[in-house]
């Protein structure tokens, strides 16, 4: 089932055309196997709650049914499965609607600083309660980028949360705004325990996980950084992760900024 395709101003060899329908082809089955692939991990990520759900509800329907020190510990954990589930969802459905929507490029122009200063505002609570202080630095001047304000605050809550989970140990974040030529490079900066090169290309991966069981511990869905590659991708921008085994991790967003004259930004946040 190899087509041979003729390149378009009929130049090329006829092995450079079956080559070219060769590489087509790769690239479809590529996409079909990725496509079944996440069908395979979703299934699996929600039959894992489930199972546990199911497991729970028969041994309170049996061997705890007069166990009331049992049934409070039981419906507790059920409830965070019951959670945990519902957070995938919630993931997922993000997840196809931001690629549903990769083509179209967002317009509104929001505000660069406001977005980061409601990110720390929103996870300073989570701060606290690791004993983690989150920083802000950022220019005088607002700045700002034309795109989705939800999906930005989306970007960098992810990226504050994760640096707060995985790298919140070392008591300290770091978000840092910087004017890059027409560019704002937002990082957001940990001193945790960094990630060994092997895993950082993998990392916006769906389901990409270095430590699964640390993961789930923490409420991750393994979606997180996936959501992240394609918001940034839909606002063309570009995303950088940084690590250093031991030292930590800065995870860098770059936008194209909006010319620093133009100050009629979206304030509201
Ligand atoms: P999760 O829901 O597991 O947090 P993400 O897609 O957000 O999923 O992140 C994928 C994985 O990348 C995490 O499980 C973790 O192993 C790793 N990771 C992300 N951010 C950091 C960080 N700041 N420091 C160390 N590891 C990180």
């Amino acid at each position: 089932d190899i087509v041979p395709v003729r390149s378009a101003e009929g130049r090329g060899t006829a092995t450079e055309a079956v080559l070219v329908g060769f590489a087509d082809l790769t690239a479809q089955r590529r996409v079909e196997q990725m496509r079944v692939d996440f069908i395979a991990n979703a299934s699996h990520e929600l039959r894992t709650p489930l199972a546990s759900l199911s497991g729970f509800i028969e041994t309170l329907q049996g061997p705890a049914r007069n166990d009331a020190g049992a049934r409070e510990r039981f419906l507790k954990i059920m409830g965070e499965q019951a959670r945990r589930m519902s957070r995938l969802i919630d993931d997922l459905l993000s997840l196809s609607r931001i690629e549903m929507n990769a083509h179209l490029r967002p317009e509104t122009k929001v505000d660069v600083t406001a977005v980061l200063s409601h990110v720390r505002d929103a996870l300073g609570p989570l701060g606290r309660e690791r004993g983690v202080e989150i920083a802000l630095e950022h220019p005088p001047q607002p700045v700002a980028v034309h795109g989705d304000r939800d999906e930005l605050f989306r970007v960098f809550e992810n990226l504050v949360e994760n640096a707060l989970k995985y790298g919140g140990a070392a008591g300290r974040v770091e978000i840092g705004i910087v004017r890059e030529g027409s560019d704002v490079v937002i990082s957001v900066r940990d001193y945790g325990p960094g990630i060994a090169p092997e895993h950082v290309p993998r990392l916006t991966e769906r389901f990409y996980r270095v430590d699964t069981a640390h993961s789930r511990e923490q409420g991750g869905t393994g979606l997180g950084l996936a959501i992240v590659k394609h918001i940034v991708a839909r606002h063309r921008g570009r995303l950088g992760i940084e690590s250093t085994p031991g030292e930590g991790s800065t995870f860098s967003v770059r936008l194209s900024a909006c010319p620093a004259d133009d100050t009629k930004t979206s304030t509201k946040s």
